[in-house]
């Protein structure tokens, strides 16, 4: 049985900036444009342009390359590889959207059988999908003294705990490389960082993740919403769990002596890393969200409260406007983290 999701109010409510980071599309802003390249799974034509935009105000997008365009449902529908005018398929995906960024639209359906997780349909391609495959290679050579880690303040045994440093060649020319590992602690990729904020621009995102490829007869993609960022150094279920959106905020809290963190990698959170949050605290344990302060951490604290309250503990460490937990010293750390 189908649950009554009005489309119209719906698609008002939804944050379409919002829906843009749940799919990893990186958003930057301009007025109320979003403009980058287009990140739909069907897209044709050149990757590398910058043709793709959305007004995040009146929640419609427009892909100049491919000709895609509709509105903040459609978006959706068509990052799972739904057909939009399938009604049926479209209804599954707006439930889906609703339950996630606008719940209270479905409070009067309380009773309905908790939904099933979104079915991800096989590309159109017939080349099977690989998932965050383990890498068969570790980049070498990597700068492990570069300046910008260490005035930004991080120990060279931070710098080596988390195997960072700085990559001057391939994909990651120019910035710090970042080991990605999965829940089990296999190697699935690296972000990179840019090492100077000057040079960012749509081309050249602060944070560049890895991409699809295609090898062997297969379809290979990166998913960062499947696990967390520190998530397997964390063995056994803790009392306290700190979770953070950035990476360097997992870096600075090992530095100040609390371990527990992990990262999940924007401010976004997923249901399967919801998950493997909860997994990693005792059942009577706390989970402590320190989102950075500002709108985007406010909706990401909403977000993980209403996966997460239901099973753990959880409390919220608001920061100040403009404030991220890098910006706290030991001291404060200190006392956020034992009342
Ligand atoms: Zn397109």
């Amino acid at each position: 049985m189908n649950a009554w999701i009005d489309f119209k109010v719906l698609r008002k409510k939804l944050d379409f900036e919002q829906v843009l980071r749940h799919y990893d599309v990186e958003v930057k802003r301009k007025g109320s444009q979003h403009q980058g390249f287009c990140p739909l799974p069907d897209h044709q034509g050149k990757k590398n342009s910058p043709s793709f935009s959305a007004n995040l105000e009146r929640g419609i997008f427009q892909c100049f390359g491919c000709g895609a365009k509709g509105n903040v449902l459609e978006f959706a529908a068509m990052m799972e590889k739904v057909d939009p005018k399938d009604g049926a398929a479209l209804h599954k995906v707006a439930g889906e959207l609703q339950k996630r960024f606008c719940p209270e639209l479905g409070a009067s359906q309380e009773a309905k059988p908790p939904a099933t997780k979104p079915e991800k349909t096989e590309p159109k391609s017939d080349l099977p999908v690989v998932v965050n495959a383990p890498l068969d290679f570790e980049l070498k050579g990597l700068d492990r003294k570069h300046p910008y880690l260490l005035n930004r303040g991080f120990s060279q045994e931070t710098i080596d705990h988390f195997g960072l440093g700085f990559c001057s060649r391939g994909l990651l020319k120019d910035r710090v490389a970042i080991p990605l590992h999965d829940h089990e602690g296999r190697l699935v990729g690296y972000a990179g960082r840019v090492v100077d904020d000057a040079t960012i621009s749509e081309n050249n995102p602060r944070y560049r993740f890895p991409g699809k490829r295609e090898r062997d007869g297969k379809h290979f993609e990166f998913r960062k919403t499947l696990f967390l960022y520190n998530g397997f150094r964390i063995k056994a279920p803790v009392d306290d769990l700190i979770v953070v959106e950035g990476f360097a905020s997992v870096w600075w809290l090992h530095q100040n002596g609390l371990p527990h963190a992990v990262g999940t990698m924007g401010s976004d959170c997923s249901e399967r890393q919801a998950e493997l949050i909860v997994s990693l605290v005792k059942p009577n344990g706390r989970v402590w969200i320190v989102p950075d302060g500002d709108k985007a951490g406010e909706r990401y604290a909403q977000t993980l409260l209403s996966l997460i309250s239901p099973h753990r503990f959880v409390r919220w460490v608001k920061l100040d406007e403009g404030e991220q937990p890098t910006d706290l010293l030991a001291e404060q750390l200190k006392t956020c983290f034992t009342t």
